[in-house]
């Protein structure tokens, strides 16, 4: 089946020969394109806001990795850093003082965070922390939200979001029964039920994990009486709040989502820019819960790479680099702007959309209903978004391959690329709406 007008035949061949040796081609499901039909692109480089195809197309990136490359691709800051800590070799298996640096840096900041410890990947991070979370209140039960995702942790891989949502697998086979029996999955934004569950079971809750903005429904934010019960209840009742704030962190602010938004939770996961486009993830909060993390005490988790050196050092220049020029108000601004051109494109052409945006993470989901929840996100006519999908793709625009991921700024795009796109948007809109 052809979805597009543009020929990508290498990317293609190379689609197919990378089937024979890698399931499904790829080596974590979102990049199949499942969603939206058709073969991936394979990449050949990138560079600031482009990423090049074996084609040799180039297409602005709103994906960024899913993430990380909030300085754009190849930044020099980062270049010259990795290269210099690979030259004094690249795993020691020692601790080095790079990692103290990162450490401090994470620390610096987010102020809820007083210790930290570094992991290889997001999954990591948020499986350490719910074990954690049991560890350090002696009870089971976890709390998560569905339409959130926190990596293939097999706790927390029921009513996933991302792919996992995408490729209709809310419950991977695979998964015992037994490692998600004491997983409770509530409704986000859903503050009665959360109330509920607090009031009858509250004393049997070890920790509630969710993403403080979701990303992986698409974008979905928290309302304001959410996150305050989460805060009161989890407090009244000694359970660990845990904010997932791997896509989040150092993205919706230098502090994160909860810098953004004010909030003070007891655990915070990291992982995608923290590592600066290198695998780099992260646990830490208050002291007092950290200290039981081995061999200050006696919870478990280890790591051959972990604070790996190069990775350290990638992690170091991308959030110095933030620091001292905090891309953010400009990424609020050129975000805001695709979103009123976006909104006024469809409008223009009869399309319901809705465009739900926190700074530079936003979505434009395919749907007359407002968007605050999973139910609410899956009113969206999805093979209207895959249509959008490559006819942007088609004009040079690179988005998220599926309705149900958010789509990211970044620090090297320009006020010209932002209107090429709204340009992009408008055309391939306006080729929806006509047939
Ligand atoms: C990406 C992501 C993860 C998983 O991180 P990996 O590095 O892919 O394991 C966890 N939580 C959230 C919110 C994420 O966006």
């Amino acid at each position: 089946m052809s979805h597009t007008r543009v020929q990508r035949p290498k990317s293609g061949a190379a689609f197919e020969r990378a089937k024979q040796v890698i399931p499904g081609g790829v080596n974590s499901p979102a990049r199949a394109f499942g969603a939206v039909g058709g073969s991936p692109l394979f990449i050949a480089r990138a560079e600031g806001p482009f990423l090049y195809d074996l084609d040799g197309h180039r297409y602005l990136d709103f994906i960024g990795s899913w993430g990380p490359m909030i300085l754009g691709h190849a930044h020099p800051k980062v270049i010259e850093a990795t290269i210099a800590a690979m030259k004094n070799g690249s795993s020691y298996g020692a601790p080095c003082e790079l990692e103290t640096q990162l450490a401090e840096l994470v620390i610096d900041a987010v102020p809820s965070v007083e210790m930290v410890r570094f992991v290889s990947s997001g999954t990591e991070a948020t499986m350490s922390a719910i074990r954690l979370a049991r560890g350090y209140t002696g009870r089971q039960r976890i709390v998560k939200f569905a339409g959130c995702y926190h990596g293939h942790v097999d706790a927390l891989l029921v009513s996933a979001g991302s792919s996992a949502l995408t490729h209709g697998v809310p419950n991977s086979p695979g998964v015992p029964l037994g490692c998600t029996q004491d997983t409770v999955v509530l409704r986000y934004n859903d503050t009665t039920a959360l109330v509920e569950l607090f009031r009858a079971q509250g004393d049997t809750i070890a920790g509630v994990i969710l993403e403080p903005v979701v990303g992986n429904m698409g974008l979905v934010p928290p309302t304001d009486e959410f996150r305050r019960e989460l805060r009161a209840l989890t407090h009244h009742y000694g359970a660990v709040l845990i904010y997932d704030e791997v896509m989040t962190g150092f993205r919706l602010s230098y502090a994160g989502a909860q810098g953004l938004l004010g909030d003070s939770p007891d655990l915070s996961c990291f992982g995608k820019i923290l590592g600066g486009g290198y695998p780099v993830g992260a646990y830490g909060g208050r002291a007092e819960i950290m200290r039981q993390v081995m061999p200050a005490g006696p919870v478990f988790q280890a790591g051959t790479l972990s604070g790996n050196p190069v990775a350290m050092a990638a992690g170091i220049a991308t959030l110095t680099e933030l620091k001292a020029h905090p891309p953010y108000a400009r990424l609020d601004e050129q975000s805001r702007r695709l979103g009123v051109g976006f909104t006024q494109a469809a409008a223009d052409v009869g399309i319901p959309v809705q465009f739900n945006r926190v700074g530079s993470m936003w979505t434009l989901f395919f749907t007359a209903t407002p968007v605050r929840d999973l139910d609410t996100a899956q009113t969206s006519d999805t093979q209207r978004f895959a249509r959008f999908f490559w006819e942007m793709m088609d004009r040079g625009v690179y988005l998220p391959c599926s309705q149900f991921e958010a789509a990211f700024t970044c620090g090297a795009m320009t006020d010209d690329h932002i209107d090429q796109t709204l340009q992009a948007a408008a055309e391939s809109l306006a080729a929806i709406a006509h047939g």
